[in-house]
């Protein structure tokens, strides 16, 4: 019994041995990330915030003239503030020890009316989902945040796509080219997530919701999560995206490698308390599991947890969400739901 014992603490000790060097082996390196990206209009010697290193960040560029970071606090100086009339955008170039990394700090005048268009703004307006018109009419729209699905292809390009499958050809094990060889309504060509960051850093009232996905069996979901998050990071457009995935473990590596993203689970399998524990900013479910589980909303808000809710396209059901006092609503039908709102808000 004794020996038995014995060994099971030794074969549990080797696991923890095992697992934590194949871990560290593994292990992403965490980028440089500031608690936010936006400045507030007319608050002078606003506060941005906190960069995420304890090692002394100093500011290394600003053509603005307006900023200043003291204690690793990004700021505008004193008597420094941002008014309607400003940029929209301000670049700055920071040193931390031997590296240098530039942050694009965007004046926030984001639109906040819950309204997530699901894969752009395409129902209706004859755009293929997930495609740049759709992006750029739910910009039109005056949507919140327009959502967008990505794949890594064969030749590791960032797509965008709904499913695994465009026209035939397996996205992950495809290349890009081929696909784009494929026309789509409008003239337009498959998406790249690049493409879509220029779109969207060419406004500051839209933001994203990135979907990230891949087939369990190809592994390449953590490959996709670490270009995702580095592509988003090299082009200054952290204030515009939050991720979300169904593969819990693709956003374990998206916090792993970026402290301050917004990060939602779509899954409803693995629990809200763990989720929390674990780093994630809120859920994003479908609205089915708050009539299954009517305590939901209120364990998130304990939580301090975002809530999405998706897909919701009746009406009925999109009035609900907004009596429950959800943050978010991702929808097929964006221009109703923002009548919807645009209405309840004169009453
Ligand atoms: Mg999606």
């Amino acid at each position: 019994m004794k020996k038995n014992l014995l060994l099971k603490t030794f074969a549990a000790l080797f696991l923890l041995l095992a697992t934590t060097a194949a871990d560290a082996a593994d292990a992403p390196r965490q980028l440089l990330a500031l608690e936010k990206y936006t400045v507030p209009v007319g608050v002078p010697g606003a506060v941005v915030g906190r960069f995420t290193t304890e090692a002394a960040v100093t500011l290394a560029d600003d053509p603005s003239g307006l900023f200043e970071i003291v204690n690793n606090e990004l700021k505008l100086r004193k008597k420094a503030v941002v008014t309607a009339s400003s940029p929209m955008l301000f670049e700055i170039g920071v040193a931390c020890g031997d590296a240098q990394k530039r942050f694009t700090i965007v004046k926030d005048e984001f639109i906040r009316n819950k309204v997530v268009a699901h894969r752009g703004a395409w129902k209706g307006y004859g755009y293929h989902q997930n495609s740049r018109h759709s992006l750029r009419k739910a910009i039109e729209l005056g949507c919140e945040a327009s959502e967008f699905d990505v794949w890594l292809t064969k030749d590791k390009y960032i797509a965008l796509n709904h499913d695994y499958e465009y026209d035939g050809m397996i996205v992950e094990l495809s290349k890009l080219a081929d696909m784009r060889r494929v026309i789509l309504e409008q003239g337009e060509v498959m998406a790249t997530l690049d493409e879509y960051l220029d779109i969207i850093r060419g406004q500051n009232r839209t933001r994203l919701v990135l979907e990230l996905k891949s087939t369990p069996a190809n592994k390449i979901g953590l490959e996709l999560a670490d270009a995702a998050v580095a592509m988003v990071h090299e082009m200054g457009a952290q204030a515009w995206v939050d991720y979300i995935s169904f593969d819990y473990e693709v956003l374990k590596r998206v916090r792993a490698l970026d402290p301050t993203a917004h990060i939602a689970y779509l899954g409803a399998v693995v629990p809200m308390d763990q989720q929390k524990i674990e780093g994630m900013s809120g859920i994003d479910y479908h609205f089915s599991q708050f009539d299954n589980m009517p305590r939901l909303y209120d364990r998130a808000r304990m939580l301090g947890l975002t809530i999405n809710v998706w897909t919701v396209d009746d009406p009925k059901i999109m009035e609900r969400m907004i009596d429950m006092g959800v943050d978010f609503i991702t929808t097929d039908e964006p221009a109703m739901l923002l009548e919807m709102i645009e209405k309840r808000n004169e009453r």
